[in-house]
């Protein structure tokens, strides 16, 4: 076989005939990918192996490094661990790491055990006043103190939920600059009382990080056309993360519905500020009776139940689901403009990087677990290239949250895998440490990987879980300040 390079060695696994796509190492060729001991052994053009190795064929398939959802929902609601429908839900479209924005990590881990679907799952503790933490506005010892006791649970970080519990901006400053000087994570949904869940949020962002580090959450629920039309919000927000570039990381998730909560107050009047820009969007009142007539028109969706997965319905059902709550449920509505989401999704800098670091779901338990099947629509339709759509479902996600070895194909990295039909745009199957974990749609796995910091480590090990001990010094979010070129690097690094 002239000119067909042959290797032979011992592995558990060949990923036969796929296209690979692998920017970090500059490969889009139809390869064939070795894995032993849950690491990529080799790739190549051709592997050999005994008789007894398990070769799978990915012939008319790609083959890409696991997609990494740096914004998902999997922590069971109200803590009730058999509603943890996230994990599969996630699983079920590609997925093998993900960073769960917001909940309790006693929760996540009790939630993996139960509904588990094998993921790498990393957790933020949410900052609810009087829930999770111990009062409005907090001060920066109580903020200290939550932090670390988060990190000490088990979560990497926490998340400031600016749309429905926003702090002062003096008390939102204080929980950056505080989770800052504890090397956690620290993600915002934008808003504070000065503020909102929009445009105007965002431009508080560059005043409220200081010379500090941040994650701006789903950049695209601010360029909804709530302020400016969207296309000049977009822009806008373009400006505001390049006034900060390499002190933020950032995402958007491509779906069209978002997610929200429909309670009202005694008064009727709709509490939160995202179920009210909703509203707003199309004109209702945002009362009791505005949100009544949206989800009656089919405007506004719930979210129920069905045969352990969560589905949107409408009408007179959703408003049966969204009363028998209380209004307190969660509902769904198609605010986010496609021109939004394909800029946001392929907006580049003039050196080549990607202004929005990462593709996201915003999903989980949520329905939209569209990122992987939308970036292949955008591959379809020539706005991104296949090695750029891999950039934003993996690498670029590994490098944000310092998940060093995933992300690329090197030898002895994770063998982590998400292998597409690019005729339908979905993922077919996918791998974790070189276990399928999904397979035509369906889990094949359960409980999961908790990623941790290594102050979350005894956590972890009490869960019983598998986990792994992350060092955020590696992510871009911490990471010392680079240059564009060097952040831009594409290196793959292995530990
Ligand atoms: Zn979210």
């Amino acid at each position: 076989m002239c000119g067909v390079k042959t290797t032979l060695a011992s592995f558990d696994l060949i990923v036969r005939g796929g296209r690979v796509v692998d920017p970090a190492n500059g490969v889009d060729a139809v390869r064939d990918v070795g894995v032993r001991l849950g690491r990529i052994e080799a790739v190549s053009e051709r592997l050999d192996a005994p008789r007894t190795t398990l070769v799978m064929d990915a012939s008319g398939r790609v083959i890409m490094p696991g997609h990494i959802d740096t914004h998902a929902h999997l922590s069971s609601p109200g803590g009730n661990v058999d509603r943890a429908f996230g994990h599969v839900m996630l699983a079920e479209s590609g997925t093998t790491t993900a960073l769960d924005l917001g909940g309790e990590p006693a929760n996540l881990a009790a939630g993996m055990k139960a509904r588990g679907a094998g993921m790498n799952v990393a957790c933020l503790l949410q900052l609810v006043p009087h829930k999770t933490v111990p009062e409005d506005d907090p001060r920066p010892a109580v903020i200290r103190d939550t932090v670390s006791s988060a990190m000490n649970r088990g979560a990497i970080g926490v998340k400031l939920i600016g749309g429905y519990h926003p702090f002062t901006p003096e008390a939102t400053a204080d929980t950056i600059s505080e989770a800052n000087a504890q090397q956690a994570w620290v993600a915002f949904h934008v808003g504070t009382k000065d503020t909102g869940s929009d445009l105007t949020g965002l431009r508080e962002v560059p005043a409220l990080v200081g010379g500090g580090r941040l994650h701006v959450a789903h950049i695209n629920s601010y360029t909804r056309g709530m302020v400016l039309p969207p296309d000049e919000e977009c822009r806008e927000a373009f400006l505001i993360l390049e006034s900060k570039r390499g002190q933020l990381v950032s995402e958007a998730y491509l779906a069209q519905a978002n997610g929200t909560n429909g309670k009202c107050d005694e008064d009727g009047n709709v509490i939160y500020n995202v179920a009210q820009n909703c509203l707003k969007a199309r004109g209702y009142p945002t009362t009791d009776k505005g949100m009544r007539q949206a989800l009656i028109d089919g405007y506004g969706s719930a979210l129920v139940e069905r045969g352990g997965r969560i589905v949107l319905v409408t009408g007179e059902e959703a408003v049966r689901v969204w009363q028998a709550a209380k209004t307190d449920a969660s509902l769904s509505f198609p605010v986010n403009p496609a021109p939004s989401a394909f800029t946001l999704a392929t907006e580049k800098y003039a050196d080549g990087e990607f202004r929005v670091d990462a593709i996201s779901t915003d999903g989980g338990s949520l329905p939209r677990n569209v990122a992987i099947e939308r970036t292949m629509a955008l591959v379809a339709f020539g706005a991104l290239s296949w090695p750029d759509a891999v950039k934003k479902l993996s690498w670029n996600p590994s490098r944000m949250l310092g998940l060093l070895n995933k992300g690329h194909f090197t030898p002895g990295a994770d063998a982590d895998i998400t292998i597409v039909d690019p005729g339908t745009g979905r993922a077919t199957m996918s791998l974790v440490s070189g276990k399928v974990i999904m397979k035509d749609g369906r889990t094949a796995a359960d409980g999961g990987t908790w990623l941790v910091t290594g102050q979350g480590e005894a956590a972890a090990k009490a869960s019983g879980l598998p986990y792994q001990v992350m060092d955020l010094s590696k992510s871009w979010l911490y990471g010392k300040p680079l240059s564009p070129n060097e952040r831009g690097r594409v290196r793959a690094e292995v530990t």
